[in-house]
């Protein structure tokens, strides 16, 4: 007899949930507490603490008592250093290499610490099961969840801290997937689930489509700095700045570590009782810095106005999210609600306003996921069937073409493994050897985003410009491998590259770039026009002077051209030359469109003498 536990790893807390009686429940320890704060502190003698034991010592021993791991799992030193810098214990490590903790004169890596949570949880899972007299055996095997937008490096980072706490990690399950489980939106036929999580330190929005039973992810976005940490903040400042009423008192108090965590968890409480009462009470005994200690009342109408700006930053992201899923937020058939602070009676008003519908809350929002993963476990262990789940990429994929401007192949979130082809030709004659750059990112011109790779496709055989053919193909697969490959379709030449796209790029240069696409996006998009603009003016520019320096040229005039149009063309000709030093895209266009009209019937002579001319030539070739 074997158990299979599911288990969600968590930024804050984390806890594991199995299937009894074909229902997933949470295990809990004896005062019905199933979280346990994802927390590992080092004592003197070498003791690990974890969970609630290590929340206390955050006060006592903050160099020696690590949160928050989950933000550095699989990430390197260059990806961390900004959140780095605000936490207590040392974060080191070689660049390119891993993160490395440093506490209590030993080196740590992120995926041993969460090791540490993952083993008290199995510990917790075999009391139970003992406890229970259902089963006295070891739990060696789970199914782990991860936030859908982690990439390969936080997925395997993810799997080896299961190894490294005795856990056969059978499964790693995105998130909104697990917690779209366990309200068993799988057995749906097909629909569009919104997932909104909000927990202590993360805001993360999916949307998924479910399909006979599979799971994709259609897009994520979200706020690795926005949850319910930033609300505590907010009320442990009103408190202070209460307290400043009396100026010292404010400074000793904020001053006093102890008085600030105790005025901490003196507003967490009352953040919570306003979850379901209408109005609460902050208290606060006698300690250093409030002498004569705090009272005072809060309401929730007035805790709303507070928080309100806070809670409306996750709109946009859910906008973005649908905006890439190409949805409406009608579209949206099940909204999901994730993470404690979706608790929050103003929260789940928000997200009804938003989608327009009720979302689903009759599991704990805290412990949905982990329930989500146990439903996973026992499909998995009971053979029933297999669940498919995809990613998706965070930034598009494309290559420079001419005059600096980005062609994107592969577009931002979509699912991984992905495919993408565009066809590419030479932009002067006899070229032998075209460069390919590979980039990344959402901007309109090539120096904005990020270059992955650069490889040159060499020995093609010289051709006209424009005649070759050149297929640039991009492969992205299942490990968010990028594969870069450019091929000569005439002579079948090849070169190929793989390139790993997410290699180094944190969260928060992803971010960036995004916002800075969107913030560019009109002044981008002239940008782009312009040099287009040129760059077909030059094509036509180019075919002209060709054409007119024709050896035959005279031949065909006379033989075929009305009177004055040779005067029209040159003038044409002479207009758009001038014309591609002007700034004036329009000025550009009209000149360029007026020379391809005086030329219109040349070309059409050309063309006719060419074809004549190549088949003369097939046929010369032929004998
Ligand atoms: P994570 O997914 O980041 O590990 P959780 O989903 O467990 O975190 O959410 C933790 C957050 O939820 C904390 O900020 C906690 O204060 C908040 N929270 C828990 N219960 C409530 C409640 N009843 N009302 C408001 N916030 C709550
Ligand atoms: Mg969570």
């Amino acid at each position: 007899m074997s158990k299979v536990i599911g288990i969600d790893l968590g930024t804050t807390n984390s806890l594991a949930a199995y299937v009894k009686d074909g229902v997933p429940v949470v295990i809990r320890d004896d005062s019905g507490d199933g979280l346990v704060p994802s927390i590992v502190s080092i004592g003197d003698e070498g003791t690990i603490f974890v969970g609630r034991e290590a929340q206390r010592r955050l006060l006592t021993s903050s160099s020696r008592t690590v949160y928050s791991v989950k933000r550095f799992m699989g990430r390197g030193i260059e990806d961390v250093e900004e959140d780095a810098s605000l936490l207590p214990f040392t974060i080191g490590g070689e660049r390119g290499g891993v993160v490395r903790i440093g506490i209590a004169g030993r080196e740590f890596t992120p995926p041993e610490i969460s090791a540490f949570i993952l083993r008290e949880l199995k510990r917790r899972a075999e009391d139970h099961f003992r406890e229970q007299g259902e089963f006295d055996f070891e739990v060696d095997r789970a199914v782990i969840t991860v936030p859908a937008y982690f990439n390969d490096a936080q997925r395997t980072a993810t799997r080896d801290a299961g190894r490294l706490a005795g856990l056969e990690v059978l499964r790693i399950i995105n998130e909104p997937t697990a917690a779209s489980l366990a309200y068993g939106l799988d057995k749906k036929n097909r629909g569009t689930i919104a997932v909104y999580d909000l927990g202590g330190g993360t805001f993360d929005i999916s949307i998924l489509k479910v399909e006979d039973g599979v799971f994709q992810v259609l897009a994520t976005n979200g706020d690795t700095h926005l949850g319910g940490d930033d609300i505590d903040r907010l009320l442990t400042d009103l408190v202070i700045a209460e307290l400043g009423q009396d100026a010292a008192r404010a400074f000793t108090a904020r001053e006093t570590p102890e008085t600030v965590q105790a005025i901490r968890k003196a507003v967490i409480q009352a953040k919570w009782d306003l979850s379901d009462a209408a109005e609460t009470e902050i208290r606060l005994d006698s300690m250093p810095g409030i002498p004569s200690g705090y009272r005072r009342r809060l309401t929730r109408a007035e805790f709303d106005g507070i928080i309100h700006p806070l809670i409306d930053r996750t709109l946009e992201p859910c906008r973005q999210a649908l905006a890439d899923a190409g949805l409406q937020p009608t579209d949206i058939e099940e909204a999901v609600l994730v993470g404690g602070s979706t608790r929050i009676p103003l929260v789940r008003r928000l997200v009804h306003e938003l989608f327009g519908r009720q979302p689903h809350s009759d599991l704990n929002p805290d412990e949905v996921v982990a329930l989500g993963a146990a439903v996973q476990a026992d499909i998995l262990i009971s053979g029933r069937r297999e669940m498919l789940l995809l990613d998706v990429t965070p930034l598009s994929l494309g290559i420079e073409t001419l005059g600096g401007v980005t062609s994107k192949i592969i577009l931002r979130n979509s699912t991984i493994p992905a495919s993408g082809r565009e066809m590419f030709t030479s932009g002067v004659d006899n070229q032998t050897a075209v460069d390919v750059h590979v980039l990344q990112g959402e901007r309109e011109l090539a120096t904005d985003c990020r270059s992955l790779a650069r490889f040159r496709l060499r020995a093609i055989p010289p051709m006209p410009a424009g005649l070759p053919r050149i297929e640039v193909r991009f492969q992205i697969d299942a490990n968010g491998i990028l594969s870069v490959s450019a091929r000569e379709l005439r002579t079948g030449i090849e070169q190929a590259i793989e390139v790993k796209p997410s290699y180094g790029l944190t969260d928060q240069e992803v971010e960036r770039m995004l916002i800075e696409s969107f913030e560019h996006a009109e002044a981008d998009f002239e940008a782009r026009l312009l040099i287009e603009a040129r760059n077909e003016a030059e094509t036509v520019i180019n075919a002209t002077d060709k054409s007119l320096r024709r050896p035959d040229f005279d031949m065909i005039a006379a033989e075929a051209f009305e009177p004055g149009e040779r005067d029209r063309i040159v003038k044409a000709l002479a207009a758009a030359r001038l014309a591609m030093a002007s700034p004036s895209r329009d000025e550009i266009q009209q000149k360029t469109e007026a020379l391809n009209h005086a030329t219109r019937h040349l070309a059409e002579v050309v063309m006719n003498r060419s074809v004549r001319e190549a088949l003369a030539g097939k046929n010369v070739k032929d004998v």
